[in-house]
């Protein structure tokens, strides 16, 4: 037996991962070793963290746990199979029943992720014959259910309703569908959703609206962008995820009773995919319920969020941001990028660098994001230590 020496089939990945680390773009695993809250644990070392997506702080909340706990009791720990088969539950029918009413639409489908639910939907809504326009900055789940579906696939430039009405009149597929972020994912701005809704009607587009990041966040009611704008019935195609806001893992994608129905025939990321675990199913109908029931969880993101965008501006270039949780500090290239975290972490404070593919080259930066949880002081705190970092640079 040939062992290390020879060089085998795989041998090139090597390579690859040497262009990784010259390009400044290595990655590395930080295990934390407590629940995503305000302050996590990190090699035996307490950090206050800017960097999770559990945005209203319910992942490590009593009612939510408690809520996993008895599902993983009454239904054990795994499905088992998938919903069409022996994976259907009680627990998963109000949970759909709790996730349509939290986006006020008739009817939801759960996925086993986000990701999972923007790839079998968008493929599952259009083929070979149809036309997908994309923002261009939506998130890679988007992308990837674009590419998949084998429609053509039109990008258009950041928020540009002009680019997306000319990519519209310029189009002969039979059918359109035009997919964006509510709240983008790596600059926290918001689509320009009134005019993305009417372009839509006005050229019989179909229109699929990723609310991963404000749902639970925006509007009165904690239902998303659409709520906030007052445009959720039209709104064909809504897709959520139960990982951020909600604290737990999972991802839905709600509409009519008859989108739902479809999916549940062509979806093939629902067909073929064991139901989604019980705990996350029981954490998130826990988690949902506290979303109506404490309006003043989304009041303090909304505010802490300017607060920490005021804390930082003028350290980097600050995108201005938008309404929801996250406050995007663009450093440039993702060695200072890294730096200014590495920096940042040895001063108690946790965030992460964001570099190329998942943003554009140039504008590698980090992602902040506040919770609920943080407190006025935690954020103050942190803003500073940003600011000097990032004055620091250069020295
Ligand atoms: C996180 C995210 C997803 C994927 O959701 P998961 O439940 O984490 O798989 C999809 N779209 C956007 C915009 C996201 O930020």
């Amino acid at each position: 037996m040939q062992l290390a020496e020879q060089a085998g089939p795989l041998s090139w990945l090597d390579a690859e991962l040497d262009a990784i680390s010259d390009a400044g773009l290595r990655r590395v695993l930080r295990p934390i070793d407590s629940a995503p809250g305000p302050e996590v644990v990190l090699e035996g070392r307490r950090y206050l963290l800017l960097g999770s997506n559990n945005y209203l702080d319910l992942a490590g909340h009593p009612e939510v746990v408690e809520g996993a706990a008895e599902a993983l009791r009454q239904y054990g720990a795994g499905s088992g199979a998938s919903r069409l088969v022996s994976g259907a539950t009680l627990l998963q029918d109000e949970l759909e029943t709790a996730l349509a009413q939290l986006v006020q639409q008739e009817a939801a489908l759960l996925f086993s992720s986000g990701y999972l639910a923007n790839l079998a939907t968008i493929a599952a809504l259009v083929g070979r014959d149809d036309e997908v326009f994309s923002d261009a900055l939506n998130h890679a789940s988007l992308i990837d259910g674009c590419q998949l579906s084998g429609a053509r696939v039109s990008v258009y430039a950041h928020g540009d309703v002009d680019a997306l009405i000319a990519a519209l009149g310029r189009s002969t597929a039979r059918r359109k569908l035009i997919v964006t972020d509510a709240v983008f994912s790596m600059d926290g701005d918001a689509a320009p959703l009134a005019d993305v809704v009417r372009v839509a009607e006005e050229h019989g587009a179909m229109l699929m609206l990723d609310e991963s990041h404000s749902l639970g966040v925006l509007g009165a009611t904690g239902g998303g962008l659409a709520e906030a704008r007052g445009l959720g019935s039209r709104v064909q195609v809504v897709m959520g995820t139960l990982s951020k806001a909600l604290g737990s893992a999972g991802g839905f994608i709600a509409g009519s009773a008859t989108l739902v129905d479809f999916l549940r025939h062509r979806a093939r990321g629902f067909v073929f995919d064991t139901a989604p675990s019980p705990a996350s199913v029981g954490a998130a109908l826990a988690a949902a319920r506290i979303v109506r029931r404490e309006p003043e969880r989304r009041e303090r993101v909304v505010s802490l969020t300017r607060r920490l965008a005021a804390g930082i501006a003028g350290a980097g270039a600050a995108v201005p941001t938008g309404e929801a949780a996250i406050v995007p500090l663009v450093i440039g290239s993702p060695e200072d990028a890294v730096a200014v975290a590495d920096r940042a972490r040895a001063r108690g404070l946790l965030t992460f660098a964001i570099r190329p593919p998942s943003v554009p080259a140039g504008t590698s930066r980090l992602r902040l994001t506040v919770t609920a949880g943080h407190s006025e002081d935690q954020v103050n705190r942190a803003a500073a230590i940003l600011r000097e970092t990032v004055a620091g640079l250069d020295g």
